[in-house]
């Protein structure tokens, strides 16, 4: 498969704006509660702005190093906001505390204290999702689920970030029972610490192969890459 042609990317948005509404509907949940996460890794500019252009503000990506000079040419699009969804080492950490809104993949103390700390005063708290592992997963990132509440404590007390949720990439599976699983666990550890009094807004979970189990079990914000942009190169996933 190609990527996406720059014309049917707003077509791809409308469609996929109609499957989260459909999916929060047969769930019976506002659609309005579902955020969609444009994932533009190994994007052009151009796709970008196609889908600004198609009313998306909210924009994924994964690497540093490619995500910094499209920021720098989308600079002056209002709205914008930019998620950092990769694989986070402590030497990035500082250009993703100056440069991105959210984080969704912090898994360790040290990564969470460096972010705060660089955290310029002029911007607002970064948010921040920490990410959940499941399992026999083979994934290297995610904490396991029994030492969430001790990293949610411990990110609370860091005045310049702000715990809004969880995320989790589930292994993909075909089966929608089993998507659905994986999710439902996600939705479980949120459920207990919000009970704790943690205040949180936000599940990630679900992407272009399983977003709609994802909304199913109460997912907040959706990932959605390939559904927008098209197959991305097998060397980058
Ligand atoms: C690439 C990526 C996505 C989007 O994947 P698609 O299957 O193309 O929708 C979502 N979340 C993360 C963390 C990713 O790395």
């Amino acid at each position: 498969m190609i990527r996406a042609t720059l014309e049917s990317i707003s077509q791809n948005l409308t469609a996929v704006r109609v499957r989260i509404r459909v999916a929060a509907e047969q769930a019976g949940r506002d659609p309005a509660s579902v955020r969609l996460l444009a994932v533009s890794k190994a994007c052009p500019a151009a796709a970008i702005i196609k889908a600004y252009a198609a009313g998306q503000l909210e924009f994924g990506e994964n690497y540093l190093q490619e995500a910094l000079p499209k920021m720098q040419i989308l600079g002056h699009h209002p709205g914008l906001a930019w998620h950092f969804i990769g694989t986070l080492q402590g030497n990035k950490t500082r250009a993703v505390a100056e440069h991105f809104t959210w984080v969704h993949t912090v898994d360790r103390e040290r990564i969470a204290q460096r972010l705060s700390t660089q955290r310029p005063a002029a911007l607002p708290p970064l948010n921040i999702c920490i990410e959940v592992r499941f399992g026999s997963e083979p994934a290297k990132s995610g904490v396991m689920p029994e030492q969430v509440p001790a990293l949610a404590e411990y990110i609370s007390a860091l005045p310049r970030l702000h715990l809004r949720g969880l995320m989790c990439i589930p292994p993909p599976a075909e089966d929608v029972a089993m998507q659905r699983r994986a999710f439902r666990g996600l939705w479980e550890i949120f459920d207990v610490l919000n009970r704790q009094g943690h205040g949180l807004d936000t599940l990630s979970m679900g992407m272009s192969g399983d977003f709609e189990a994802a909304i199913l079990e109460g997912a907040t914000l959706v990932r959605l890459g390939s559904a927008i942009f098209g197959a991305r190169p097998s060397n980058h996933s």
